[in-house]
This record gives structure tokens, C-alpha cells and sequence, in this order.
């Protein structure tokens, strides 16, 4: 077991739902030596990739990549969850379904920081269908940079968003798979 798949067992709650609460450590008070070896294992596991540029999105996304972005030496853009239609300026649009939030969102990245030489490796906390990742997807091809990976802490391996993914011919390196839990008996079991 990882030291991150060991967190999510001391520390993790299993909610109705599917959802498992992980904001003890993850995405609302934050680990950061926790989050600096996650850092560490996708830089070993990115290590032949010419990465540039970190991507991901608003707001739970922000301090993983942050911490990440000190191992691989590059800037990290984030994704704006954004409501309104009249957007300003000039920006890469996709339309992201919420999983937690059941809401739809519009995110958007500046073209000023993303465009056709940027080598990009996308960062989130979870994955569960896929939405939020395939709005990022979607952003970084139509500003004609290239995924070089993908980069999840907790996938979520019964919902059907890594299979689309890996399907879809993306490198996806999620550091701890979870392959069920229980809401009743709060266990957790991973891949
Ligand atoms: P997806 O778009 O893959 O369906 O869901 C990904 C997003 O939903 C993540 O960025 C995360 O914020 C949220 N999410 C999905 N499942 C869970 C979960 O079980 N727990 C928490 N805390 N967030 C989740």
C-alpha cells in the first residue's frame, strides 16, 4: 500500500453515494508532505516525458499541481469554473459536469497561457466519470499543445472515466485506484 492509499484508509469517509470524503487530507485541509511525494512518484512515473507546463482545474486541483510543479520545474495553469456566458477576452471554452455538485460549469483557460508549444501534463484530485477531465482534454487540443499525461490522485476505478481515458490512448497514472467501497461498513479496497 502507498502512503496514499494508506491516508485514504486512516482518514478517508466512505459517504452514500459513491462519494468518498477525503477533505481531511486531499482537498480541503491539505498534506503537503502527503502531496509533495505524490509529486515525487508522478515525476518518476512521467520521467520520459518532455513536460513544460502543469494543467488543472479549480479549486481542489490547485495545491496537488502546485507541489507537483516543483518536481517537474514548470508552471502550473488552473482551469476557471466559470457561470457566466458572456465570456471576456480571449479564452479555451469546455463545458465540465460537476460529479460532487451535479451542476454544469463552463471552464476556461487564457489562450495567452496555453498554446501549440506547450507539452502538458494534467493534474486532479479525483476521477470518476471523466467529465472534469475531458473538458481539460479538450482545452489543451484546441490550443494545439499535446497531452503528455495524466496525473490523478484518486481514481475511482468502478466509475466508468479511466477506462474512457486509457481507451482514448492517454498516458493516466492515478496514485491510488479505488475499486469499491462500502458506505455502511466504511471500507475501502483498491486495485
Ligand atoms: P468526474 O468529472 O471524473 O466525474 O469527477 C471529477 C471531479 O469530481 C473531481 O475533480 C472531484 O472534484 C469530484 N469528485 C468526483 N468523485 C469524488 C469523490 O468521491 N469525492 C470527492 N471529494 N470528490 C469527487
Amino acid at each position: 500500500m502507498n502512503c496514499l492509499e494508506q491516508k485514504i484508509v486512516e482518514k478517508g469517509i466512505v459517504k452514500e453515494g459513491n462519494v468518498l470524503k477525503v477533505d481531511s487530507f486531499l482537498n480541503h485541509q491539505m498534506d503537503i508532505e502527503l502531496f509533495n511525494e505524490m509529486g515525487k512518484e508522478w515525476k518518476k512515473r512521467f520521467a520520459d516525458k518532455e513536460i513544460n507546463k502543469i494543467l488543472t482545474i479549480e479549486a481542489s486541483g490547485i495545491g496537488i499541481a502546485c507541489v507537483a510543479a516543483q518536481h517537474f520545474g514548470v508552471p502550473v495553469v488552473f482551469a476557471k469554473k466559470s457561470k457566466s456566458i458572456n465570456l471576456e477576452g480571449d479564452m479555451y471554452v469546455a463545458e465540465v459536469e460537476s460529479f460532487t455538485h451535479k451542476n454544469k460549469n463552463q471552464v476556461i483557460v487564457s489562450k495567452k497561457f496555453l498554446d501549440e508549444n506547450d507539452r502538458v501534463l494534467i493534474i486532479d484530485d479525483f476521477l470518476a466519470n471523466g467529465c472534469a477531465l475531458q473538458g481539460l482534454i479538450s482545452i489543451v487540443q484546441s490550443s494545439g499543445a499535446s497531452v503528455e499525461g495524466i496525473g490523478i490522485a484518486i481514481e475511482k476505478g468502478f466509475q466508468a472515466g479511466g477506462k474512457i481515458i486509457r481507451n482514448l490512448g492517454f498516458h493516466l497514472e492515478s496514485l491510488a485506484i479505488v475499486e469499491g467501497m462500502n458506505a455502511e461498513t466504511g471500507e475501502i479496497f483498491f486495485r
